[in-house]
């Protein structure tokens, strides 16, 4: 007899492109079936901690990273998001503010904005510059994605990476994590923007163990690829 093990995998639904991101997970999970056969997936919306509790897995989209975490604040979300994140069976998931929100350091942050502090990062918000400045761009992900070589990504108000954190730094401009977390796996590189506008190093794409982060949206590229990637690679293999 073959033992189905059900996953939830949570998306963050508190502001931004939620929806997005569970139509891609679904269509990941509908169009893999055969893969799949000993698990059941159930995608769910979070706004509560009885929600997040369900969670094996979460997905925080882009949106706006202040508000976010504003509204975390104000529905009494923020400590089981702390919680969640230093869970070491959660595998995590951060598009544009998603990323934002999971970071150690924020450069630009608003006032009172708050990080959870998954990933020993600092990040500059909006790096590119304003909506205007938004643009799509085919990326070579084979590196780390079988075969992902034309993917079409977008980045919108996109934030880069501007260091990985050995120790927190002290400038007090900076919005820092409260959360009392270290993640004790490697921050990894996925992905370096090349040639942008003459700078030509630009992280954009990190993972630190179960812990995933992009700067740009897959939810908004109509391919899946970077979800099916994320459940096999993060959901599966994190969960126990
Ligand atoms: N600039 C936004 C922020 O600070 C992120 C934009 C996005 O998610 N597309 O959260």
């Amino acid at each position: 007899m073959t033992v189905t093990r059900n996953i939830v995998i949570g998306v963050l639904s508190l502001q931004g492109a939620f929806l997005e991101h569970s139509i891609y997970l679904k269509k990941a999970i509908a169009n893999n079936e055969n893969k799949y056969l000993n698990y059941s997936f159930e995608v769910i919306e979070v706004r509560t901690k009885d929600q997040l509790e369900k969670c094996d897995s979460l997905v925080i989209p882009g949106g706006e990273s202040s508000a976010m975490s504003y509204i975390a604040e104000r529905t009494e979300l923020l400590p089981s998001l702390y919680k969640f994140v230093a869970d070491e069976s959660k595998s995590i998931w951060g598009t544009c503010a998603g990323l934002i929100f999971l970071s150690k350091e924020i450069i630009n942050g608003l006032e009172n904005q708050r990080c959870l502090g998954g990933l020993d990062i600092q990040v500059n918000r909006n790096a590119f510059g304003r909506q205007i400045d938004s643009f799509e761009k085919k990326l070579d992900f084979s590196e780390f994605i079988p075969d992902c070589k034309d993917f079409p990504t977008v980045f919108i108000r996109a934030p880069v990476v501007t260091k990985i954190l050995n120790e927190t730094t002290d400038d007090k401009q900076l919005i820092k994590s409260e959360n009392n977390y270290q993640n004790p796996a490697p921050v990894e590189v996925l992905y370096k923007l090349h040639n942008y506008h003459g700078d030509n190093e630009l992280i954009v794409a990190v993972r630190q163990g179960r812990i995933l982060g992009t700067s740009f949206h897959p939810e908004l590229s109509d391919d899946y690829r970077f979800h099916q990637w994320f459940i096999d690679e993060f959901v599966l293999k994190t969960c126990k």
